[in-house]
């Protein structure tokens, strides 16, 4: 693997002696395909790479479609992260046997001496350098495999306050808002502070500047995005700060803040979402398990009294609240007794759906080395906006 300082150097090895006729290909446009493994703050990556490939000269095709250059953005919250990411690469060689593939996303930081041995990978590019994959790829007319992949990673993750380039790349009315990433939660479970890094911001300026570009495209509904969006902290302003700060762009219809731990949520932001006209009533916030015991082994930061409250107040103070959580099945410790206390919560509250999970073990030990813990989308049942 590749240390911190040694990334420019892979950056110029890329690309290096040509032994085929650049004059030519470079009339051509290059196409590039996209594709997004696993959450919404994925996808939201994803549409920021979309966009600066445009800007580079790429013509976008969808999946399935023949292309030169194939961006895997992965996932590491699912068991079978290594085998979706060899299935998307066979597919596509399949069609393009030519292009030149780069993976990057929690995978690609917690698996990348798995994925070094998929077999048609160019390029992987840990968390630390996610966002400015572009910069390490080839010129688009440059596009060519390569002998083996080279590797731009790095264990440690900045801890800093950040800014995005550009802005996504939508096709719906909806866009997805990057303003956080990374989590210092820590539940036993997640494997996410490793793939990520700690929780840190998007500076608010920044947010900014992405809305209005988006506001400016068409899109009407932003959705705030991030690991831990409740944590958002940038220069001493909080989540509800950013939110109404987003309400002052006038081409914005709505504003939807995707999960959110429910530990993070002051009753200001509840209030304010009683009265806003463009804060959506809605959250999504994971209960994981209705039990006591398991929720103290998943490192869970409330019992089920103090979720129970929680969601009592919030539906008090926000009239027509939309209520979606997370639940997980299977953890260990967990017997009749403790399902059924979880069965007991989902019934009594008033969740509008809720996402279920299977824990899962990995036994693999290639992902962070310290949790082996990852979630299943496998049982996924309902589906809701988070
Ligand atoms: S489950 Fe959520 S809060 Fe807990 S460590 Fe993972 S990302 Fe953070």
């Amino acid at each position: 693997m590749l240390a911190a300082g040694e990334a420019d150097r892979c950056r110029l090895a890329v690309g290096w002696h040509l032994p085929y006729n650049v004059a030519a290909m470079k009339t051509a446009t290059r196409r590039a395909s996209l594709q997004t493994i696993g959450c919404r703050l994925n996808q939201a990556e994803t549409a920021l790479l979309a966009d600066r490939l445009k800007k580079d000269g790429y013509q976008l095709v969808g999946p399935g479609e023949p292309t030169d250059l194939f961006v895997l953005n992965t996932c590491s919250v699912t068991e079978n992260a290594e085998s979706d990411c060899r299935h998307l690469i066979r597919r596509t060689l399949r069609h393009s046997p030519q292009a030149f593939v780069a993976v990057t996303g929690c995978y690609a930081q917690t698996g990348a001496e798995a994925l070094r041995q998929v077999p048609g990978l160019d390029l992987i590019v840990g968390a630390q350098y996610k966002m400015d994959l572009p910069d390490y790829l080839p010129p688009p007319h440059a596009l060519r495999k390569l002998p083996s992949p080279q590797l731009l990673h790095q264990r440690r993750i900045d801890r800093n306050n950040f800014v995005l380039p550009g802005t996504g790349d939508y096709e719906s009315t909806r866009a997805n808002l990057k303003v956080q990433d990374g989590c210092s939660f820590m539940c036993s479970f997640c494997i996410i502070p490793f793939a990520r890094g700690h929780e840190r911001s998007r500076r608010l300026d920044d947010v900014l500047r992405e809305a209005e570009e988006l506001a400016s495209r068409g899109h009407k509904e932003l959705v705030l995005t991030g690991v831990n969006v409740g944590q958002y902290a940038s220069d001493g302003r909080s989540l509800l700060d950013l939110v109404k700060a987003l309400e002052g762009i006038a081409e914005v219809d709505r504003i939807r803040i995707s999960s959110i731990e429910p530990t993070t949520i002051p009753d200001a932001l509840l209030d304010y979402m009683a009265t806003s006209s463009k804060l959506c009533r809605y959250l999504h916030v994971p209960l994981q398990s209705g039990d006591d015991g398991i929720l103290r082994a998943m490192n869970r930061r409330y019992t089920v009294r103090n979720y129970a409250a929680f969601v009592e107040k919030a539906v008090g103070l926000v009239p027509e609240l939309g209520l979606g959580t997370d639940l997980m099945v299977g953890f260990p410790g967990e017997g009749e007794r403790e399902f059924a206390n979880t069965q007991a919560v989902a019934s009594d509250l008033p969740f509008t759906y809720f996402h279920v999970f299977t824990f899962w073990l990995s036994t693999s030990g290639r992902s962070a080395g310290r949790s082996r813990f990852s979630l299943s989308r496998r049982n996924r049942r309902d589906s809701g906006p988070a």
